[in-house]
């Protein structure tokens, strides 16, 4: 039987032994395995034969060793943009879902094909490392920059190895961000302090035709309520927020149903985006996504260079977000991603440096 995830497991030289390599086999029976020199070989085939390389390229699950350092400092910070402090590590690259507003279309469409990496013991050893050798440096760390940190859990068991790692460090917290429901790993491991999983979440009228593939919204928050149950910290990303005719109703109601299943003393914090997009990624949702509604209001270049909506509306936009946030909780902390400081200071009335809470805001 052929998976559904994957057409083919492509092996590059040096992975077929190692541990992680044989367990995703294991994890994938019937699935056609080849040995590859490198990306380039799959990314050259895809060219020939597909017209939709990176939708193609999701289908492709390509197992390689990384010889780098994993540990980056977030790359979020933009000119004029108000980040935090946060870092990340991309065990995968491209992701199983398809959102029509996902940069990685652009960011990766010269190397598309969904890649793993095999060696998670390397990652281990080095940020051990890392979190010894700097005792009172908290690190926050996402593996979600590049791909969905849960979604492909069931197959590529990181969790597994990150999880415990993380738990043996105070001075580090874990953060697994996801549209997925895929929890079941998740729950089966015995400590859960030092994880903050969180969800991105859209309406469901928005996610059923921005978020092709992904869990309904219901199914994400009925696996953020199995998690906070579970004891794990939980976050959500209302991000990012599309404007469309009935937004304010149909985020009243996305709120009333994330509090209905995480209370607010199980929520670390809310993260409020607005839609953004470099110049280059508008003709590649348009071509390849041609029913989106995304480009039915007006968008400008910010300083940082990407496309938003105009200032006022996204105004607007995350002080109708909080207000229905605050009249459930004044408790928890709502920040807003990727931000100016003017549109910061026009919402919360302060700039983001002055506010105690920001140690715990971060962005991805
Ligand atoms: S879940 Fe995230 S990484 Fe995956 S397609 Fe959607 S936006 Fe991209």
């Amino acid at each position: 039987m052929t998976s559904p995830l994957f057409e083919t497991i492509f092996l590059e030289e040096g992975t077929e032994r190692l541990p992680f390599t044989q367990k995703v086999l294991s994890r994938l029976p019937g699935v056609p395995v080849e040995r590859v020199d490198s990306s380039a070989d799959i990314e050259e085939r895809l060219a020939r034969t597909q017209t939709d390389v990176f939708g193609a390229g999701k289908r492709q699950l390509l197992l390689s060793r990384f010889r780098g350092e994993f540990l980056k400092k977030c790359p979020g910070i933009s000119p004029g943009m108000v980040c935090c402090n946060y870092y990340v590590v991309n065990l995968i690259k491209n992701c199983i879902y398809d959102c029509s507003y996902c940069f990685l279309q652009d960011f990766l469409k010269n190397n598309p094909v969904l890649t793993a990496f095999a060696n998670p013991e390397d990652l281990v050893t080095e940020l051990e490392t890392v979190f010894r050798e700097h005792p009172n440096r908290s690190f926050r760390v996402g593996t979600g920059e590049l791909t969905d940190s849960l979604a492909l859990e069931d197959v590529l068991p990181y969790s597994e190895v990150l999880v415990p790692l993380f738990n043996r460090y105070s001075n580090a917290v874990l953060e697994l961000k996801t549209k997925s429901d895929c929890v079941d790993p998740l729950l089966a491991l015995p400590d859960a302090k030092n994880v903050i999983v969180s969800w991105s979440l859209n309406p469901p009228v928005v996610a059923e035709l921005e978020e092709k593939g992904t869990p309904s919204t219901h199914a994400r928050l009925t696996a953020a309520k199995k998690c906070f149950e579970a004891g794990f910290k939980i976050g959500f990303h209302l991000d990012p927020i599309i404007l469309h005719p009935g937004w304010e109703q149909a985020y009243q109601k996305l709120v009333d149903d994330l509090f209905s299943a995480v209370p607010p003393d199980g929520i670390e914090w809310i993260s409020l985006g607005s839609f953004r997009y470099r110049r280059g990624l508008k003709t590649v949702i348009k071509e390849r996504h041609p029913e989106t509604r995304l480009f039915h209001a007006e968008h400008v270049p910010a300083e940082d260079g990407k496309f938003r909506y105009l200032r006022p509306l996204r105004q607007e936009a995350y002080d109708t977000l909080r207000k229905m946030i605050q009249k459930k909780s004044e408790a928890v902390s709502v920040y807003m991603c990727m931000e100016s400081k003017e549109v910061w200071e026009g919402v919360t009335g302060h700039t983001p440096r002055a506010d105690k809470k920001l140690d715990v805001f971060f962005d991805l």
